[in-house]
């Protein structure tokens, strides 16, 4: 069996197969996205990345390879800046702070979207904005919804669709968003009030306690720095960089981006490629930020909609687990608007003073730029159609294509470890089929 890619869905996978498999990487070391880079004391992971578990698999998964005691339970601590006011999250249950004329703008056409709802006289909404709209009302679209999501998502906004938000955007009752307004904080609104986070610092624990149970069972199952260069689908093998010979296997699982397998499998069909075309996805850039000084703030990140900042969201690590800075410094993770040119580092460590993330913007003691190429897949009308249309072909073909981007999805880091076990389960099925075709 071959596992193309070694983040915390190939890594899962491989967790969890009985029998013999190979997994290939093509960076030098394991965890995609979940990884950690280690500078001048400081931790910085690929931005936030808290750890929800709400399935026992996936609990007894993390016990199982972490040694007793790593993991720390935080309560989550998110704010908002906005109208330069610090509320926190989420916006639309805590107006309270805000100028009043917005406040009242907010209530009275939240009220409005709910008397709407209830008529049911509103077609269904179609876009991220429409949704926004009439879930929580114009005033709280247009002073959070729209503004955060356009900063996010950048040109590929307008082309969202509604599909994707349900599970990750908070509904508060008439009673909280009411008791927000005037003073009353509801916290804890949301699917991820706590977190896990490693005690020793950085995220990347995880991929590497899974790494290691895996090659303590059977060293040079990992096979890093081997990038794969071309699946061939009907001889049901793998073509590794550096490796002479290809590598057969009975069952594929592929965590890569789905465009990036579909152009490694020179047998895909026309239309296959054209449905690998329409896939849309966002990259971002972001920067790793160290200080010498303690940080004002409290939070463990916060939303930014404001159009005239040039970050959407920051988070500082360190203060969700001590260990991510040196003693008396803070470790941060800065997502920027811009996604090319020059960063104005003026403006991003102004920012930072505007909300709260430095006391002076002289407290920066370095910054590393960085860049995610897949951050969000793009849910747009082409998404359903054109990933429909993959998996099935992939599927035909024997392979499995999983995890956050070989599914083409939005998830968490549990999603994937649990897209990782099911993939393995699968895996193992048709090994047994292929054994069973095989004449006696
Ligand atoms: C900005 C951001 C913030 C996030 N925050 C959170 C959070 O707070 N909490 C949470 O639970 N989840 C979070 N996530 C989601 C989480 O990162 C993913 O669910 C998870 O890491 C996906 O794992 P994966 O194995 O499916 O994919 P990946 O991590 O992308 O792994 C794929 C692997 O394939 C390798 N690869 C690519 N091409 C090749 C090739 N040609 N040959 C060989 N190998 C290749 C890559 O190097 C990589 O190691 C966040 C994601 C992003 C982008």
């Amino acid at each position: 069996m071959v596992i193309l890619g070694a983040g915390l869905t190939g890594l899962a996978a491989a967790y969890h197969l009985r029998g013999p498999c190979v997994v290939a990487e093509r960076e030098a070391t394991v965890g995609g996205h979940a990884r950690s880079v280690r500078r001048r004391g400081h931790t910085f992971d690929v931005t936030g990345h808290w750890l929800h578990l709400r399935d026992p698999r996936t609990r007894r998964l993390v016990a199982d390879i972490s040694p007793a005691d790593a993991w720390v339970e935080v309560e989550r601590r998110t704010a908002v800046h906005a109208h330069g006011a610090l509320l926190p999250y989420p916006f639309q249950a805590n107006l309270y702070g805000l100028p009043l004329a917005v406040v009242r703008e907010c209530l009275v056409e939240f009220i409005a979207a709910r008397e709407a709802a209830a008529r049911g006289d509103r077609p269904a909404p179609r876009t991220f904005a429409e949704f926004a709209e009439a879930r929580f009302g114009g005033g709280i679209a247009r002073h959070f919804f729209v503004p955060y999501n356009r900063k996010l998502w950048g040109a590929a906004f307008d082309a969202l669709d509604a599909s994707w938000v349900d599970r990750y955007v908070p509904t508060p009752t008439v009673e909280q968003v009411v008791g927000g307004a005037i003073g009353i904080p509801q916290e804890g609104l949301g699917y991820n009030a706590r977190f896990l986070y490693p005690r020793a610092g950085g995220i990347d624990a995880l991929p590497r306690g899974l790494a290691a149970a895996i090659e303590a069972r059977a060293p040079g199952t990992i096979r890093r720095g081997s990038p794969v260069e071309e699946v061939d689908v009907r001889g049901r093998r793998v073509k590794l960089a550096g490796e002479a010979d290809w590598r057969p296997y009975s069952a594929l699982i592929s965590t890569l981006p789905l465009p990036e397998l579909i152009a490694r499998i020179p047998a895909a069909p026309p239309e296959i490629r054209e449905a690998a075309a329409a896939l849309r996805w966002i990259r971002w850039r972001y920067l790793d930020v160290a200080t010498r000084a303690p940080v004002p703030a409290d939070y463990h990140w916060v939303y930014v909609p404001s159009p005239a900042l040039p970050f959407f969201r920051v988070g500082v690590y360190s203060n969700a687990v001590a260990s991510m800075a040196p003693a008396g410094a803070a470790s941060l993770y800065v997502e920027l608007s811009d996604r090319d040119g020059p960063v104005d580092a003026r403006a991003v460590a102004q920012g930072l003073v505007e909300v709260g993330a430095l006391a002076r913007a002289d407290d920066l003691a370095f910054t590393e730029l960085r860049e995610i190429e897949y951050a969000y897949v793009v849910f747009d009308d082409d998404h359903g159609p054109a990933t429909a249309a993959l998996h099935r072909w992939l599927a035909a073909v024997g392979v499995r294509s999983c995890g956050r981007y070989g599914a083409w999805i939005y998830n968490s880091m549990e999603d994937s470890m649990i897209q990782g076990m099911e993939a393995a389960a699968w895996a193992e099925g048709q090994a047994v089929a292929a054994t069973e075709r095989r004449p006696a």
